[in-house]
């Protein structure tokens, strides 16, 4: 395994990155609403593709072509939509029902400020104040059928069917990051930066991609309009590394902060591409990057569409670990964010089609 070449330029997380992750994170995009990280994803890339399309569903398919012969054609995939709510029934005086899109628990609505619609209008999620609240009411786990949205009389310009997200604003806390939806504007603002530096050898194919959330429906007609000879989901996993971690480990799909990216072997929708497992692994040692597996199981990414696509693609996902994810805020390090960015950097820049000939 070779170890990465020196002319090169790997992409460098510096303050201009951290803003544009900024900028992603405080935009709202709940699944099959993506338009406001779509905007910024097109601007980013637009002078550094050979090709940007936005197709049927909303994906944003990009095309980097490299130079000499026997490129692979490989698909970098993120979804660029996050978890959040969608008002369903207009109550009277600014109070609406909602339900959830995607995966989130009714114990971390009550009480939060959200954002709701294209122009963020601020409302909170509502519940019976503790004053009011007794017996096995105050006891019971809460439901979001106890919860409503409350905007106020006066806002108006909502409406149902609008998206709701976590009001939460990014910022940086020293070596980590804070903010709404890091799963997955890290892997998009990864994306990003790999379109910006996409090494020559091979034809890049990124899929910024739409509901994610609800069952990779974008990544479905993404893989099978690029039909990809490999395909990588970078994503972002979560870590539920607390420091009881030694003693009271949790034993489910877990990963951690600072031991850098979390490969996938295998979740509960993808069984990763064994060859491309250790490709990623030995790409890691050789170029001393730190990684971390995490623990097979649960879960699912944009891969558990694109490998059954068409013939099978081949396909691995990699992620930035990230703590307390859908719910309003989650945290992620610096430090993982980089050497995630790296490690796939030195594996796009020496995939041959050798990996796919190898031994399985
Ligand atoms: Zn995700």
């Amino acid at each position: 395994m070779a170890v990465i070449s020196e002319d090169y330029q790997f992409p460098q997380i510096g303050d201009e990155q951290i803003k544009l992750l900024e900028r992603l994170s405080n935009a709202c995009a709940v699944s099959g609403d993506e338009g406001e990280v779509r905007k910024i994803v097109k601007s980013e890339i637009l002078p550094h593709a050979d090709e940007v399309k936005v197709d049927v569903l909303g994906n944003v398919l990009a095309t980097r072509r490299g130079l000499g012969d026997h490129r692979l054609k490989v698909m970098l995939a993120a979804h660029m939509d996050e978890v959040g709510l969608m008002l369903i029934n207009n109550q009277g005086e600014g109070i609406y029902r909602f339900e959830t899109v995607g995966g989130i628990s009714g114990s971390d609505l009550a009480g939060k400020s959200v954002w709701i619609g294209k122009d963020h209008i601020p409302g909170v999620i509502g519940i019976k104040p503790i004053h009011l609240a007794h017996g096995d009411n105050y006891q019971k786990p809460i439901d979001v059928d106890d919860l409503h949205i409350d905007v106020g009389p006066e806002a108006g310009k909502e409406k149902v069917g609008d998206r709701a997200t976590f009001a939460t604003t990014f910022m940086r806390l020293g070596p980590s990051l804070r903010g709404k939806a890091l799963d997955n504007r890290l892997g998009v603002a990864s994306l990003i930066e790999l379109v910006k530096h996409a090494p020559p050898n091979i034809d890049l194919q990124a899929a910024f991609t739409v509901q994610e959330e609800i069952s990779w429906r974008g990544a479905r007609v993404a893989a099978y309009a690029f039909n990809p000879d490999i395909a990588i989901v970078l994503d972002s996993t979560p870590a539920y590394d607390l420091p009881a971690w030694e003693t009271d480990e949790n034993d489910r799909y877990n990963s951690r902060l600072g031991a850098g990216p979390a490969i996938y072997v295998a979740d509960s929708s993808t069984l990763s591409d064994p060859r491309l497992i250790r490709f990623m692994i030995e790409t890691a040692e050789a170029n001393r990057i730190p990684y971390q597996l995490r623990q097979p199981g649960g879960g699912g990414t944009d891969a558990g569409a694109i490998h059954k696509q068409r013939e099978g693609i081949p396909s691995i996902s990699v992620s930035v670990p990230g703590r307390y994810h859908h719910s309003p805020a989650s945290i992620a390090r610096l430090v993982d964010w980089q050497n995630t960015l790296t490690l796939v950097a030195a594996v796009l820049s020496h995939l041959t089609p050798a990996v796919l000939t190898a031994d399985r």
